[in-house]
């Protein structure tokens, strides 16, 4: 199969839909695979690199959406993409269709076939393709909230981990999943007193056996946020309620409850926030203050560490390019209901049925 590799046109996307190691484990399986020149540069990809690898380089996109049976990508096709697809073509990326109907009518139109990373699932009813950008989410948090908590940054002046003779500081992560474990992990591993808040017992269950007892877990409700909150020196909003906005635990009134240049991280900004006073940022400005605490708020935190969460991407995502590849998209998916769960746009339909449902098209 020929496996095409664009340069991504979002703006501010520096990821590429896979690293030269993903591409040589394709050349290996017998296919070809051509990269759009420079689409690796930003995260230190050069052209020479995925020639290394067995690629062949294409000057400009056209050229690849023209031969390429598969196209590998990280962000939603935008409308000139799109427009560049072929009948019968498989389309593998992040795609997130139920809020963007002209990317769904544009898809539809195209006959191409558009199995979307984020729908993809596993064993444990898992989103498999979602969940590195999850971790990368997580990690990041506590470095965001650490760097916010300098002064000169507004913050209140508090070091993670304190020193001897000095008390770390407290980290509340409200949302045990994977955000949740990867930041409490982080803030752990930095020395810092960290509690985790979340409604599933059975999970709050698998944390305490997972970190023995090192972190302290407690069942998310009004009484134990209102007290965690007030004596926190960070808080990571991480919860997710799938398919739904999330719910607001922080309200604008409980801020004057907290310590003033206390740090709230909201990774659940991509789903609305679950602090009432938050509201998207970019990297560029990722921080503002309300009532005098510190909010952070980036609604796409795996962009500001894109070589990391490349290299996360293509991990998780390879075995399933490798699957479509070797068997052709037919086979790969009557053989692998995990994969036909990724499966949003097929020929000319909707074949997701959240994103039918939202959208108004039959199913
Ligand atoms: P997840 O499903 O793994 O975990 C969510 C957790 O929230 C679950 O354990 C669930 O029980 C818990 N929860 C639900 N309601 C709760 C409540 N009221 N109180 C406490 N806990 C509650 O999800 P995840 O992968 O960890 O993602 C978390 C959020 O982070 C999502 O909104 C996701 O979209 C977002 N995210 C944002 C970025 C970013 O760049 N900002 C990147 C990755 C993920």
């Amino acid at each position: 199969m020929l496996i095409g590799v664009p340069k991504e046109i979002k703006v501010h996307e520096y990821r590429v839909g896979l690293t030269p190691s993903g591409v040589r484990e394709l050349v290996v399986h017998g296919h070809e695979v051509v990269v759009q020149s420079q689409a690796g540069l930003g995260v230190g990809f050069t052209d020479e690199h995925y020639i290394q690898a067995g690629a062949s380089i294409a000057s400009g996109a056209q050229e690849i959406f023209a031969r390429a049976d598969m196209i590998c990508k990280v962000k939603e096709p935008q409308a000139i993409e799109c427009r560049m697809l072929r009948p019968g073509q498989l389309l593998f990326t992040y795609l997130h269709l139920a809020p963007d109907p002209e990317q769904t009518r544009l898809l539809v139109e195209s006959g191409a076939i558009a199995v979307a990373y984020e729908t993809v699932t596993d064993d444990k009813g898992g989103l498999p393709l979602l969940a590195p950008m999850s971790e990368v989410a997580g990690r990041m948090a506590i470095q965001a909230g650490a760097h916010a908590l300098e002064k000169a940054q507004g913050g209140r002046g508090v070091l993670l981990g304190g020193v001897p003779g000095v008390a770390p500081a407290k980290v509340v992560v409200l949302g045990g999943g994977v955000v949740g474990l990867n930041a409490a992990r982080m803030a752990m591993g930095l020395g810092a007193d960290v509690a985790i808040l979340d409604k599933s017992l059975p999970r709050l269950k698998e944390i305490d056996m997972l970190f023995g007892g090192r972190i302290k877990t407690l069942m998310s409700n009004g009484v134990n946020i209102d007290e965690s909150i007030r004596e926190a020196d960070m808080v990571i909003g991480a919860v997710l309620i799938p398919g739904a906005a999330a719910p607001k635990l922080v309200t604008r009134k409980m801020l004057g409850s907290m310590k003033p240049g206390a740090v709230l991280v909201d990774v659940a900004i991509d789903q609305g926030g679950c602090f009432e006073t938050s509201r998207p940022t970019t990297h560029k400005e990722p921080t503002y203050v309300v009532d005098g605490i510190v909010h952070y708020c980036v609604a796409n935190m795996p962009g500001g560490v894109a070589r990391t969460a490349t290299m996360a991407l293509t991990n998780a995502t390879l075995p399933y390019a490798l699957e479509l590849a070797d068997k052709g998209w037919a086979r790969a998916l009557l053989d692998n209901a995990h994969l036909r769960d990724g499966l949003n746009v097929c020929c000319g339909q909707v074949t997701y049925a959240a994103v039918a449902n939202a959208l108004g098209y039959p199913f």
